[in-house]
């Protein structure tokens, strides 16, 4: 393999942390008195000039856990006062499969808790794909500890309000202003972008990603994983986790179901340039005769996405937008699928790996995000067995919503004029579009 195996000492082994006189106040994530260490990065803060003092107080407050657990490796005694203790030494290392959002997002949460992970991806090189445009306040929050999100922020689009047309009338402008300004937003930005924040803060942890390395083979012993990259020879690892997306390789070396259904018909999708768009910082989605739907959604100032459930989203777009240059089109299929399991021994699913659906209420990056996220805090704190029930269940919520979505919006006859009639009737309401805006913000 050609990826970079950087290993650091794993906590994984560290909780619960340790109790007894010798240590009254430590902190019950990591096992360490952290307040001193943190009042000393706010004094450093605080006492900087505006830029790199700052900047090296936010970079130290990242990588505390594992510079706490480097001080803990480096003073205490094996088995100090828990024969787990004995374990602390023991290096982990984790392979993941796939460098998207999911395996970005689980790179970054294992480094800066201390455990550097191998990353690989079959692509020569970053994706310039940008699938998906969401994002949502769930992955924001995830994001920020890791300073992720911050940079999200300055570069996505804001969208604060959600304009539903019934072929060319506008019925419904929906507020997603809730008052609460952390989350009174969809943020709109290209996928590319979104993966480009992780992989540089995956970078900035230590971190490197194996571009050019496919994953052909894994097989499993009671204590570790396999894992055979071509051209490579076999590698050893405690873990694997498999981001590998909706055809995983990883999910079928194992064994793992994966039920479902294919959609009929294409999608489509354009990522145009268009000047004059009548919403260009909001979310517009349009249902057309005959369960047609598009939906356009802004990637920057003047760039757009449009997607619709037909051969060609700019044609079906019952609305005025004048576009200036296409950058990208084409066409897609949706399945509907869910593993039965996201864990198979050392092995583990997480992302489009584990689950697909259509992309109505835009949710797949984000549930990817999600099940990274906690499948990093199970590795560290070592909670693995609650990891595939857990995400199963979220998996299981997020496809019935995201289905519900797509009936919706893509409603016909009776259907179609109730929805008509109801969006018109809350657009004259808008004291009752919170629980709707939580809905779309799955906030
Ligand atoms: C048109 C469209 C619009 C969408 N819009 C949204 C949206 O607005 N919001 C949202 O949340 N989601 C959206 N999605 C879904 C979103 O794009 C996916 O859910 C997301 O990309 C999944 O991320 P992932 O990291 O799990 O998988 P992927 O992004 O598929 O990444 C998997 C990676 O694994 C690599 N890989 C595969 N096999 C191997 C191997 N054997 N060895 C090494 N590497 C391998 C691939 O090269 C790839 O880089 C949309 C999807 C589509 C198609």
């Amino acid at each position: 393999m050609t990826a970079q195996g950087t290993t650091l000492v794993s906590k994984a082994k560290m909780d619960p942390a340790p109790t007894g006189r010798r240590y009254p106040k430590h902190n019950q994530a990591t096992g360490f008195r952290t307040e001193p260490l943190t009042l000393v990065l706010m004094l450093v803060e605080h006492r900087a000039a505006p830029g790199a003092g700052i900047g090296l107080a936010r970079w130290a407050e990242a990588q505390r856990d594992a510079i706490l657990q480097q001080i803990w490796m480096g003073t205490c005694p094996p088995g100090f006062d828990n024969p787990d203790r004995a374990n602390h030494s023991r290096r982990m290392k984790i392979l993941i499969v796939g460098a998207g959002p999911t395996g970005l997002t689980a790179a970054v949460e294992l480094a800066r808790r201390g455990i550097v992970p191998e990353i690989i991806d079959r692509k020569e090189e970053a994706s310039t794909l940008s699938r998906a445009v969401g994002v949502l306040p769930r992955s924001l929050r995830t994001l920020t500890p890791s300073g992720v999100a911050e940079r999200l922020l300055a570069e996505g689009v804001k969208m604060r309000n959600v304009h539903l047309y019934f072929d060319e009338k506008h019925t419904l402008e929906l507020s997603l202003r809730n008052g609460h300004p952390d989350r009174d937003f969809g943020l709109a930005l290209a996928q590319d972008r979104t993966e480009a924040a992780l992989r540089d803060a995956f970078i900035r942890l230590g971190g490197r990603v194996g571009y050019g390395t496919e994953l052909v083979g894994i097989r499993q012993e009671h204590d570790k994983v396999l894992a055979t990259a071509t051209g490579g020879a076999e590698r050893t690892y405690d873990f694997v986790i498999g981001a590998d997306g909706i055809r995983s390789v990883v999910r079928e070396a194992v064994g793992i179901a994966f039920p479902g259904r294919d959609l009929p018909g294409n999608w489509s999708i354009a990522d145009v340039d268009a000047e004059n768009w009548r919403h260009p910082a909001d979310f517009t989605a349009c249902n057309l005769e005959g369960g047609r739907v598009a939906v356009v959604a802004p990637l920057a100032a003047t760039r757009f996405r449009v997607i619709s459930n037909t051969d060609d989203a700019l044609k079906t777009l019952p609305l005025e937008l004048n576009v200036k240059n296409v950058r990208r089109q084409g066409q897609f299929n949706i399945s509907i699928r869910l593993v039965r399991t996201y864990r198979s021994g050392r092995v583990f699913l997480a992302g489009d790996a584990a689950h697909c659906h259509s992309p109505a209420g835009g949710r797949g990056m984000n549930l990817g995000i999600a099940d990274a996220a906690e499948l990093a805090d199970r590795l560290v704190t070592d909670r693995l067995d609650g990891y595939s029930a857990s995400r199963h269940a979220d998996g299981k919520a997020t496809i019935a919503a995201s289905e519900q979505a797509r009936r919706l919006i893509t409603s016909t006859g009776f259907m179609r004029r109730l929805l008509s009639t109801g969006a018109g009737l809350l657009n004259r309401l808008p004291p009752l579009h919170r629980p709707f805006a939580r809905d779309f913000l799955q906030s």
